[in-house]
């Protein structure tokens, strides 16, 4: 079951009160299908059933919307095939408002870990009510589905959203673990329940929709598709759809990371970002048309197709704003697609982070962290780079990162030796390939003396990784590990450490506004180490980079990598960080596309406002307007030689030189998003 997606897919989001009338009365065939049109799209997810329970099908399991007279979705769906428009269908799974009101019982009951104490969701509150997938509720979801499939089996895939099973202490999971022996006082069980009521679910939805139709493509969507779940997805997903709203607190480096991993599992997927100026459900929210351009620019840099999410007003009109703007990103998608189908993303480096490993579905910020800050550095450095899990074949890569705090076990470490052996390398940070005995777990030559007890301290790191100019001590926000060298062992040293007079911490124990300065002299302790094919360096760094963002540190985390990595990178480029570049092969058609992105994000609006009482998530990075970027330059490795370079969907040729196994350009200048293509 693998779905191959189209490009220019509208999310019409449409979560309709109860309260408000006339729904759909607007719903005109025509306007609908030339707004479409006219904004380049070419598949629509389409509502049967909304967050707060209402249908806009005609139902016998559920309840249509009280102040919806006809069949809305009928007529919505039949506009869109009619000019050949896909029409996936769109079910809300965790979130039901009618059934949480009908059935009190079949809604989770949230525990306060601190206190102990249960909760269900206020009635004096506004906001969704979260259905627990452990009770007879998913059979309910299950006869919603078969509802749908047999309205309309010609629907092109079936959505559910809201998929994931919080910690509940229902009558339901109680029974569950009960029956599992479970022990709902300890935290590792209700975990375990938590896990089988998702699973239970995927299960029976899934099964749902194959018994009907075994080539539906189906969607289970929670937000963020984390390294890890390999096996859950390739056995209940046909493809992927990656939420992510720049603006809406995903912020821009989240599709990246998202797509990067998305690359690994071979399933297709999609980039969603929202036309909203913040996020979901945003009414006369808008943001630059600009924005939207770089966003879906992105998407086909990243191998990715494209999905806008929008919010039908509940008349049932199209904004004829919102479909201006969507017209102007997607011309430029379709013009382009003929370069971005069936491609396969090159990476020198891959990155293992933590929640691969640690859990099957994590959120848990410390395993993000890493992952986040080691993915910038490499945005930012522009190395072509995939996320990976366990399922990897890890000799594909120049390069392994197993970023701050990645527990290596018996299984991982022989695949590890076993990839050294071959000529891998690997980069190591904080406590990843520290073993539970506090020793570390690959010869490094080098002892480990336990966690420093100050923090922050200071490094100097050597001349060769040093970020230019800073050769001064320079402040590491979080602990290192105390690691010194063993002579005549062949490891070298990365820098030095320093350390405070003290840290700070009362009244008798604190100097200046912030940190203690450093001593003048270096310790006897080192920043970190290289031993044949590994680098460790001995703070959590990419934690360090993932919070902080100092551009000098930066610098010097780029030159790390880039030492790390012992050989040549595939492509290099003197695009600013800001910039992005990802080399996409596209073997049908035997070439190379080179994409080179660019906009100035800036971030407007304050990042967490208390407004009436309630805390705004601003988070507002906007993209206003895209400035021309002159002289980038790319050199590739090539083994074939290169019959010509064009740039793209332009079709202009492009001056190359080809020496050595390289293939080098220089393109004058760019706006926003650049395919340069070799052609072999
Ligand atoms: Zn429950």
């Amino acid at each position: 079951m693998q779905h191959h997606l189209r490009f220019r897919q509208v999310h019409l989001d449409f979560h309709t009160s109860g309260l408000i009338p006339g729904i759909g009365l607007s719903f005109d065939k025509e306007k609908w299908q030339k707004t479409l049109l006219d904004a380049h799209v070419n598949s629509v997810t389409l509502f049967a059933k909304c967050h707060h329970g209402w249908h806009y099908n005609t139902t016998n399991v559920g309840h249509m919307h009280p102040n919806l007279g006809f069949d809305l979705l009928r007529a919505q769906f039949d506009a869109c095939k009619e000019v050949d428009i896909n029409a996936p269908i769109y079910i809300s799974a965790g979130f039901d408002m009618v059934k949480a009101v009908e059935h009190p019982e079949w809604c989770c009951v949230h525990l306060d870990e601190e206190t102990g104490e249960t909760s269900v969701h206020s009635p004096l509150k506004a906001g969704y009510i979260r259905m627990c997938f452990n009770s007879p509720y998913t059979e309910y979801l299950v006869e919603e589905i078969r509802e749908v499939m047999r309205q309309f089996p010609n629907c092109n895939g079936i959505f559910l959203d809201i998929v994931s099973q919080p910690i509940c202490l229902c009558e339901s999971c109680l029974k569950v673990m009960r029956y599992n022996g479970l022990d709902p006082r300890k935290p590792e069980d209700r975990a375990i329940c938590a896990q089988m009521g998702l699973e239970r679910y995927l299960s029976l939805t899934t099964q749902a929709v194959m018994d009907i139709d075994p080539e539906m493509p189906i969607f289970h969507n929670a937000g963020h598709v984390a390294p890890g779940q390999q096996a859950l997805l390739k056995k209940y997903d046909s493809h992927l759809e990656l939420e992510s709203l720049p603006t809406g607190g995903w912020g821009y480096d989240h599709f990246p990371i998202s797509a990067k991993y998305a690359a690994t599992t071979g399933l297709d997927y999609l980039g969603m970002t929202g036309k909203f100026h913040t996020t979901w459900g945003e009414f006369g929210g808008y943001k630059d048309p600009a924005a939207l351009r770089y966003e879906c620019d992105a998407m086909l840099a990243y191998g990715a197709k494209c999905s806008i999410g929008d919010q039908l007003h509940p008349c049932g009109n199209l904004d004829p704003a919102t479909y201006r703007a969507i017209g102007q990103a997607y011309a430029d998608v379709e013009a382009k697609e003929p370069w971005c189908d069936n491609v396969r993303n090159v990476a020198d480096i891959a990155i293992l982070p933590a929640g691969a490993i640690t859990s099957s579905c994590t959120r848990n910020p410390s395993d993000l962290r890493g992952l986040n800050g080691a993915a910038r550095t490499l945005l930012e450095g522009h190395f072509l780079f995939d996320v990976i899990d366990l399922d990897a074949n890890f000799n594909d890569y120049k390069l392994l990162i197993l970023p701050d705090n990645v527990p290596v076990d018996a299984a991982l470490k022989r695949r590890l030796d076993a990839y050294l052996v071959k000529g891998g390398h690997l980069l190591l940070s904080g406590s990843s390939g520290v073993g539970a005995d506090g020793k570390f777990q690959f010869d490094l030559g080098a002892n480990l003396e336990g966690d420093s007890p100050y923090e922050p301290d200071y490094m100097v790191p050597t001349r060769e990784l040093m970020a230019p100019g800073f050769d001064s001590p320079m402040v590491m926000y979080l602990r290192s590990k105390r690691v010194t060298l063993v002579k005549g062992s062949g490891a070298n040293s990365l820098g030095s450490i320093y350390e405070p007079y003290f840290n700070r911490s009362d009244r008798a124990h604190f100097s200046s506004h912030q940190h203690t300065p450093n001593q003048p002299d270096a310790t006897k302790y080192v920043t970190g180490v290289q031993k044949d094919n590994i680098t460790y360096l001995a703070h959590p760094v990419f934690t360090i980079y993932a919070i902080w963002g100092n551009v000098p540190f930066a610098k010097y985390l780029r030159k790390v990598v880039r030492f790390a990595m012992g050989g040549e990178p595939t492509a290099v480029t003197n695009l600013p960080s800001a910039g992005r570049m990802t080399v996409m092969e596209q073997p049908s058609e035997n070439r190379t596309i080179v994409h080179l992105l660019y906009a100035n994000v800036v971030q407007r609006g304050e990042p967490c406002a208390v407004v009436n009482g309630q805390t705004i998530r601003g988070n507002a990075q906007v993209i206003e307007e895209l400035v021309p970027l002159a002289g980038t330059d790319v050199t590739v490795l090539s083994e074939r030689p290169v019959t010509g370079v064009t740039l793209e969907p332009q079709g202009l040729p492009l001056n190359y030189r080809m020496e050595n196994g390289r293939v080098s350009f220089h393109v004058d200048t760019f706006t926003c998003h650049q395919m340069v293509v070799l052609q072999y």
